[in-house]
């Protein structure tokens, strides 16, 4: 088997399933309780919240435990308050994930309404067209730190600049960014991020949101006191504390990491380029490590999936929520790639563990399928 899907989801991390393992089985008290026994579940709860707000800039009482990418984008969504309770404008834009853009279809059955942003031909939001599309209406602005599915890298400092610039509060959703390239919250100067551990290594349904202090946002879920009242709920402790293992482990390797991947990509390109394959790459050069969105021309990307699958090899056509849906994916139709390459999309994403022989098995085993549909095998 060759995993090269890990944009939607990753391996767990060996040492952060030890982690996980001790409060699984050893260490599994309630770290509400007051006894000694639930003393190492509540510590590691707080040193997760020290080491993951470290990794990221934050402090640890701005990081709020969740349970993933997904929650963390409902939250920062739809429990905003808007000082004087008006149905503000919330903007977002055309490329998101669906975690956004149906959070913000269910705010507009409420009434609020969205203006959806436009991108460039590579997937930028522009911050100029940022500004068109503000009005004094505008309440919150969630704009994507990189795409999920072209890698595209957003301009966010710029975006949260021209934001901060009308007073509106700006969420990004970072769950293909943390734990892949260098984030800083306050550099940044964003007011809610997004991540999600299963992205960076970490166990699935876990995450957090980073809410920066101040900033006004009800509880998400009512109950407990946990998460400062503001999440309630029993804390998953083992995956707390793995995906703060797995974060931290990710951003101390994450230059060495990138460069590696970004050889592994050139390996797949270069090996389709000389195979005479006709494809365009999707997305801008500042994009994910590890990230590589095609569109081969007049070939069918599903094909193609289930093919590769048929050898052994796990790939994407988009991204892995929107794979049922049998047709060219949001972000595709936004960024304009042009008929006749759109439906051949596919998403190779390389993580930790991928190799240079297996980057040149993959690039072989599309050559194959791609010459045997020429020759109408
Ligand atoms: N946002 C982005 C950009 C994603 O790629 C994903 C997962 O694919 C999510 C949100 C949802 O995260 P989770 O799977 O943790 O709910």
């Amino acid at each position: 088997m060759i995993y090269a899907d890990n944009a939607a989801t990753t391996k767990l991390d060996s040492d952060a399933l030890e982690t996980a393992m001790l409060f699984l089985t050893g260490e599994y008290g309630n770290a509400s309780q007051p006894y000694f026994f639930a003393k190492p579940a509540k510590k590691a709860i707080n040193e997760a919240r020290e080491t993951i707000a470290a990794c990221i800039g934050a402090e640890p009482d701005e990081i709020y435990f969740t349970s993933g990418g997904t929650e963390s984008n409902n939250w920062a969504i739809k429990n905003s308050v808007f000082p004087d309770a008006k149905m503000r404008t919330i903007i977002t834009s055309k490329i998101e994930h669906h975690a956004v853009l149906n959070t913000c279809a269910a705010m507009e059955l409420l009434g609020y309404p969205v203006t959806y942003l436009p991108v460039t031909d590579e997937g930028i939001v522009q911050p100029e067209k940022l500004s068109q599309y503000i009005t004094d209406n505008t309440g919150l602005i969630s704009v994507m730190l990189a795409n999920n599915e072209i890698g595209t890298i957003e301009p966010i400092k710029e975006l949260t600049r021209i934001a901060h610039e009308h007073g509106i509060r700006f969420h990004t959703d970072a769950v293909q960014a943390v734990g892949h390239i260098p984030i800083n919250v306050k550099e940044l100067d964003v007011d809610m991020l997004s991540a999600s551990a299963h992205k960076f290594n970490g166990m699935k349904g876990s995450g957090f949101l980073y809410i920066r202090k101040g900033v006004e946002l009800n509880p998400y879920v009512d109950g407990g006191s946990q998460e400062h009242g503001r999440r309630a709920g029993t804390e998953n402790v083992a995956a707390i504390a793995a995906m703060a293992v797995a974060l931290k482990k990710n951003c101390n390797r994450m230059e060495e990491s990138t460069q590696r991947l970004r050889k592994l990509e050139k390996i797949l390109l270069d090996t389709l380029t000389f195979a005479g394959v006709e494809y365009r790459r999707n997305g801008n050069d500042y994009r994910l490590p590890g990230n590589v969105n095609i569109s081969i021309k007049g070939v069918d990307g599903e094909m193609l999936l289930h093919r590769l699958d048929l050898k052994g090899i796990c790939i994407s056509t988009g991204s892995a929520c929107d794979s049922v849906n049998d047709r060219v994916s949001h972000v595709i139709e936004a960024i304009h790639v042009p008929e006749e390459y759109a439906k051949g999309t596919i998403r190779i994403s390389f993580g930790v563990e991928n190799t240079e022989e297996e980057t040149l098995a993959i690039a072989e085993a599309l050559i194959g399928i791609l010459r045997k549909q020429v020759n109408g095998k």
